[in-house]
């Protein structure tokens, strides 16, 4: 990509300036909506552009401003196009984790089963829970802006966590 010669739309994505990712210097992650601000200026420089932005972090809600640094270089007497912006979307996947549990309690499938939906914003209707002898299955169905392998990822991490022994992990 080049470079773009349009505002940044007020949608998921991911920003980049001269491209170097905008990341959350809160949470690290880098996903916003950006909105562009107006201000006022009283002498606009002729090879500037003037736009400010205020981006949301989709993750925390912390706000980033950052303005186009956009501008004509005269020595290259070429237009240098700063922002990048590559939009994100959200997409589905069904999960089938199966797990060891002790066929005594059940304080395992129930602790995993909320931090997933803690984690993901799952809803109820969602998930599907059965136990048979030892080993538990969680079906999910969850909605996320993140590739498989983020996904497949976090749910190692919070098992293991947990103490919770994966004995077999799909998603699609
Ligand atoms: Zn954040």
């Amino acid at each position: 990509m080049s470079g773009m010669d349009e505002s940044l739309s007020p949608q998921k994505s991911r920003i980049t300036i001269y491209d170097e990712p905008v990341v959350c210097s809160f949470c690290l992650h880098d996903v916003y909506i950006p909105y562009e601000v107006f201000v006022n200026v009283e002498e606009p420089g002729v090879n500037v552009r003037h736009v400010r932005y205020i981006a949301i972090c989709q993750h925390c809600g912390q706000a980033k401003y950052f303005g186009d640094p956009s501008h004509f270089d005269a020595n290259k007497g070429v237009f240098i196009w700063a922002l990048n912006q590559y939009l994100i979307s959200i997409r589905s996947y069904k999960i089938k984790i199966l797990f060891y549990v002790s066929k005594k309690n059940n304080d395992k499938i129930t602790g995993f089963t909320n931090k997933l939906i803690q984690d993901f914003g799952v809803e109820k209707e969602n998930i599907n829970i059965s136990n048979l002898k030892g080993v538990a299955e969680l079906q999910i169905k969850i909605s996320s802006l993140n590739e498989i392998q983020e996904v497949r990822s976090h749910i190692m991490h919070s098992a293991k966590k947990l103490y919770i022994t994966i004995k077999d992990l799909t998603i699609n």
